[in-house]
């Protein structure tokens, strides 16, 4: 009988889904992905969650129990420590199966992975194979799989390059990318920018008003490097370091009109990168910046009439 494996819509299924995903249709299991977000999903991770926790967390939860109620035999939810030499995901990645198992009742088995390839790569190596021999044992088809994730993995980020968003290739919906008169850089984190829910679509709108829109996914790696080592000392945790080191080439490049920061309530990381930012975009003083935090009451009617005055008077400024 095919395993159905479930992987929730939420966190990093916004960076890496389509690699997940290869992996375990080259094993053999069926992948089932929890529905896009609605308010059902995301009052059922409010409630499952501790108040402190951000909102990407509490959705994830959200996203967890509706899997479990698809009635799926595993969900994947590997712990995530470092995906990179140097650098760490926030703490929160690193708990995140025990947040999962001890907040959401009744999950089917978890496959709980550790992916930590600073400091353990040979291990990480070591337990995907082990992973994958619960599938199938065969070692050709362990090689497979993993050949086949990396395959994945790879097109998917050659494609973001393009300019697409994360959203526009796992919807289907490439082809929305145009080049727009403004050019408006979006930075914040994947999963909160695609998720078109608690985004209230943000970067469809922006799109609607005419702009042309930037995010980091779309940047080469050299470039985000490069705008990160700009820094007196470069920050620890990937995420950061990317937001960090794109706003940087963006600024410096000097191609962009305006910036719209996007934060998570509740994010420590965010709270400081997020200010660094703004600090440093006020001092080059080439490009607004629109800071917008985010939570689950956010109301769309406010981010609405903020995007709308900010790309207006983007246009004013771009026509003096
Ligand atoms: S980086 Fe921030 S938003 Fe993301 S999981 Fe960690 S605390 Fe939450």
């Amino acid at each position: 009988m095919t395993v159905k494996v479930g992987i929730p819509r939420a966190l990093l299924y916004y960076h890496y889904y389509p690699g997940w995903e290869a992996f375990f249709r080259s094993l053999g299991a069926e992948v089932v992905l929890s529905d896009e977000t609605t308010k059902k999903i995301v009052d059922s991770g409010v409630r499952l969650a501790v108040d402190e926790a951000c909102l990407p967390v509490k959705l994830y939860l959200g996203h967890l129990a509706n899997l479990r109620d698809k009635g799926v035999d595993c969900i994947f939810a590997p712990r995530v420590v470092s995906v990179e030499r140097k650098k760490y995901l926030c703490p929160k990645f690193l708990g995140l199966p025990e947040i999962a198992r001890f907040g959401v009742p009744d999950l089917p088995r978890l496959l709980d992975v550790e992916i930590n390839v600073h400091q353990q790569y040979q291990k990480t190596r070591r337990d995907l194979k082990k992973l994958a021999a619960g599938f199938d044992r065969r070692p050709w088809v362990i090689a497979r799989a993993l050949r086949a994730a990396k395959l994945a993995q790879d097109e998917y980020e050659a494609t973001l390059r393009l300019g697409h968003t994360p959203h526009d290739v796992l919807s289907g919906t490439e082809n929305t990318y145009q080049e727009g008169k403004l050019r408006v850089a979006v930075l914040g984190h994947a999963y909160n920018l695609n998720d078109k829910f608690i985004s209230m679509d943000l970067l469809s709108k922006l799109r609607e008003f005419g702009a042309e829109v930037v995010t980091a996914e779309m940047l080469r790696p050299q470039d985000i490097k490069r705008g990160a080592g700009l820094l007196e000392k470069e920050i620890f945790w990937t995420f950061g370091k990317e937001l960090m080191g794109a706003a940087f080439h963006l600024l410096e490049e000097g191609k962009i009109d305006g910036v719209v920061l996007v934060a998570s309530f509740g994010c420590g990381p965010d709270s400081l990168v997020c200010e660094l930012v703004e600090r440093m975009y006020k001092r080059g003083k080439n490009a607004p910046v629109l800071m917008l935090t985010l939570d689950e009451h956010t109301g769309e009617a406010g981010v609405v009439t903020r995007l709308e005055a900010f790309i207006d008077m983007l246009r004013w400024r771009k026509a003096v």
